[in-house]
């Protein structure tokens, strides 16, 4: 396990500690990164004080926007995919293999950066009905984006099912240079474990192991149940707590254990769509990174739109900061969860959750919806926010 007193060399450490590859060190002796690889991780956490005050518990939140290759924590999970599979043989550096992903955007951007860097193309689906933002991004990197119908995972058009598809297309093409690999965020387990190793390490370094939940959303469920795994065994009286947007299925089942009502599962709904205008968060099947540790989560808190968009209003106007949904979202649950420990009479529990990416990737889509802040005379109160 990683020996959590070392603050430099958390990650040379992660890899002494594993047979399987998933972070090295991308620094040299004197700490300068080696690459855009060595920006990625050990970001920091910020109080979030006006809704620590408004509160009575502290509210911190890991900057996960501030990874630097494609700025949210999707860069871990790409790093640790690739380092991953070249261990494996599965990809392999110049000989022209192309990375093929299915996202909603964030994993797109991070593998898409993270390609160049190791002399890799990328292909990326993705659901034509994302905020436009990262499409562009997309191109800007130099990956080919591919937007399709958004549709239920069971029909082969889907992102996910057209991204392995094209992967495989490639491999068999003998007139494609190298092969195709599919990195397939959502089963494939280095995600978690990218988590496991660095992000869950670094929030029990930065809070001294002083925290008593952790509140996090999931697209994947790579983030919650890999810092899961990585806090429980050292902290057992943490609680996990699940954000889930509007029309996720996710709140259901760690609640009530099922993820529809039988009138749901009945109903001719698309199953496999969530129906919010938040990105990158809730789903309606189970993934193998969320099944990893969903044994660990205690509990689920469900946000509106309208509340994440409140939220969102409220950081920028209290705080400056200005992110975007899935970060919304978490910190509504969080204020929530801050609420709930405070009328059980723990005034000054610490809550950690996490900023995942920046309000400039929603402009055209959440935050056009949430409008704009109207300075001084917008005085928000935790109960406009909260309901
Ligand atoms: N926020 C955003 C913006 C995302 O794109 C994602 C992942 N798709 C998440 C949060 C959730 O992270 P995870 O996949 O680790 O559950």
């Amino acid at each position: 396990y990683v020996r959590l007193e070392d603050h430099t060399r958390r990650k040379s450490l992660a890899v002494k500690s594993s047979n399987d590859v998933y972070f090295g060190d991308e620094h040299d002796n004197d700490g300068i990164a080696t690459g855009i690889e060595g920006l990625i991780g050990d970001t920091p956490l910020i109080k979030l004080k006006s809704l620590s005050d408004a509160t009575g518990c502290d509210i911190l939140a890991k900057c996960e926007y501030l990874n630097g290759a494609g700025n949210s924590p999707k860069d871990r999970v790409a790093l640790s995919m690739i380092n991953h599979a070249e261990q494996e043989g599965l990809l392999v550096p110049d000989r022209g293999d192309t990375i093929y992903e299915g996202t909603v955007g964030s994993t797109g951007i991070s593998l898409a950066a993270v390609c160049r860097a190791r002399g890799y193309k990328a292909y990326i689906c993705m659901p034509n009905d994302q905020a436009s933002e990262k499409s562009d991004l997309l191109l800007k990197l130099g990956a080919t984006a591919e937007r399709v119908k958004p549709a239920s995972i069971v029909d082969q058009g889907q992102f996910v099912n057209l991204a392995r598809r094209r992967a495989q297309e490639h491999t068999d093409d003998p007139n494609k240079p190298g092969r195709g690999f599919f990195a397939d965020q959502f089963e494939n387990t280095a995600n978690y474990i990218a988590h496991q190793q660095t992000t869950g390490p670094e929030i029990y370094e930065q809070t001294h192991g002083r925290l008593d939940a952790f509140v996090a959303g999931a697209g994947t469920g790579g983030t919650i149940s890999g810092v899961a795994l990585a806090l429980k065994p050292l902290l057992p009286k943490l609680k996990v707590i699940l954000a889930d947007p509007q029309g996720s299925g996710l709140y259901n089942k760690i609640k009530y254990g099922v993820m529809f009502s039988s009138t749901e599962a009945e109903g001719t709904r698309r199953r496999h769509q969530v129906d919010s205008i938040v990105e990158g968060i809730g789903v309606n099947r189970l993934t193998r990174n969320f099944e990893a540790g969903i044994h660990l989560i205690d509990d689920a808190v469900k946000v509106s739109d309208e509340r994440a968009m409140m939220m969102a209003r409220w950081l920028v106007e209290k705080e400056g900061l200005f992110v975007g949904a899935s970060s919304a979202v978490n910190c509504v649950a969080a204020a929530t969860v801050a609420r709930q420990f405070r009328s059980e009479g723990r005034a000054g529990a610490r809550i950690v959750t996490v900023l995942c990416d920046s309000g400039n990737r929603h402009l055209s889509k959440f935050w056009k919806a949430a409008g704009d802040v109207g300075g001084a005379e917008e005085d928000l109160s935790l109960e406009d926010v909260l309901g």
